[in-house]
């Protein structure tokens, strides 16, 4: 058949190659000058390809759509995947949380072997070129149209990635040639990113280790996360909260905007329970009966933190502790258990590492990955509303859903 591939992002190079190795005639097109910007980025440069978990696992890690996925995920493991990038010369490592990188630490490495694969293949690759339609005759796809010429085709991928990080060419063309051949598309928005909160003033740069941060709205605990987080200029981010951000999707407008009354607490004891910490704070008070408030709170958390947990206690820090009654020091342990910081929004697209939303999945066969309203028209990768939290998910679930549509097309 002749198949255009849109994008030469992982999802695209992967399925071009493929389709290609399979004797069909392929053209990738990609709008850049070179393939794989974004998964040049990946990884802080050392691109976590995937995620030796079983499949169980990976799906649980799945935000959006996990049940759409389990076909193409089965079809094409983590261990296939590993399996197939050392077949094309990749030395692979798995470091910890069951992360997989190339030995080399080199997203490049990637990149390289992809391309290679890719041009061995046969592959017709056109850089500088953009996909601006897909055309279709009775129901079924006839060309694909770029800002430079016509290709005629049995069959077009689309695989021009999401919306977030646009500098990479991911800047949301997918969304627009597939609504305007009918398909829906489910309003994108930036997850795995930083959020941005009222009331951080004099914290940017503060990180915090083992602290459960939560989201909650109108009073209601919506996601909770244990682990690091950190003080930007305007908000939190960090591991937890980049996860929180993509686990709260739902609760956000299409710009991101979280409902009113939204707020993230954070825990710094989550180890301790409310009676252990007070039991904790009265064993400081007798050590230091003169110290002040805000001294002995010093030994508990940051220093820049402690105004932030006087002013929401209402307690007067240049008191002496030994004068705080058992009332006021509840108080203060409940703030230590649960400081809050009105949540505002999530930050823009361009600082998202995935897209959540996009081609709407009830559209699109789970087990080839073809539009169910026009024949040889496929999506893969980011563009479709799927997307996984950090660890190698979202990269994988671009090679499988590629794989999907490589098996299926004879
Ligand atoms: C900073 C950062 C770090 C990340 N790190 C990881 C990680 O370590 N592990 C992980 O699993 N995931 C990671 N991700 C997410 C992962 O990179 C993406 O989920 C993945 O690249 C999606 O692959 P894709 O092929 O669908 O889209 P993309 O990789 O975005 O590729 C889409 C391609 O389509 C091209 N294109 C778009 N429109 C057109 C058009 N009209 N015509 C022609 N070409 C077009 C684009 O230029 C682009 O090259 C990271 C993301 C970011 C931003």
């Amino acid at each position: 058949m002749k198949i255009v591939v849109i994008g030469a992002g992982a999802a695209g190079l992967l399925c071009a190659g493929g389709l290609a190795a399979e004797g069909h005639e392929v053209t990738l097109i990609e709008k850049n000058e070179r393939v794989g910007k974004k998964l040049f980025i990946t990884g802080k440069g050392r691109c976590n390809l995937t995620n030796a978990c079983d499949v169980r696992t990976f799906l649980d890690n799945v935000v959006s759509n996990p049940r759409f996925l389990n076909s193409s995920i089965y079809g094409f493991t983590p261990s296939d995947c590993m399996q197939y990038f050392e077949s094309l010369g990749v030395k692979l490592k798995v470091e910890r949380g069951e992360r997989v990188f190339p030995v080399s630490d080199k997203s490049n490495d990637i990149v390289k072997a992809l391309e290679k694969y890719v041009l061995n293949n046969g592959v017709d690759l056109r850089l500088e070129e953009s996909v601006t339609s897909v055309e279709i005759k009775e129901d079924a796809v006839s060309s694909v149209r770029t800002d430079k010429g016509l290709y005629y085709c049995d069959a077009a991928v689309i695989a021009t990635g999401g919306v977030t990080y646009p500098a990479t060419g991911s800047c949301g063309d997918g969304y627009k040639i597939a609504r305007k051949l009918g398909h829906n598309v489910v309003a994108p928005v930036a997850a795995l990113v930083p959020l941005i909160t009222k009331g951080v003033d004099g914290l940017a740069g503060l990180s915090l280790k083992n602290v459960t941060a939560s989201i909650e709205v109108n009073g209601k605990t919506v996601a909770s996360q244990f682990g690091e987080m950190l003080f930007t200029h305007n908000g939190v981010s960090g591991p937890v909260i980049l996860t929180l951000s993509s686990l709260t999707g739902r609760y956000c407008d299409k710009n991101g905007i979280y409902a009113k009354n939204s707020c993230i607490c954070i825990d710094l004891k989550p180890a301790l329970d409310r009676d252990t910490l007070d039991a904790r704070i009265v064993r400081e008070i007798s050590a230091a009966p003169k110290a002040q408030i805000k001294t002995l709170l010093c030994t508990l958390m940051p220093k820049s933190l402690v105004s932030v947990v006087i002013s929401q206690s209402g307690a007067d820090g240049e008191l002496k502790a030994s004068v705080l009654s058992k009332k006021q020091r509840e108080s203060l342990v409940g703030v230590i258990k649960c400081i809050r910081f009105p949540l505002v929004s999530k930050e823009r697209f361009e600082a998202g590492i995935v897209t959540q939303g996009g081609v709407d999945v009830s559209e699109v066969n789970p087990k080839d990955m073809q539009s169910k309203k026009i024949k040889g028209l496929y999506f893969i990768g980011e563009v479709l509303d799927v997307d996984a939290l950090t660890g190698g998910f979202n990269l994988q679930i671009a090679f499988s859903t590629a794989m999907s549509v490589v098996r299926s097309v004879v």
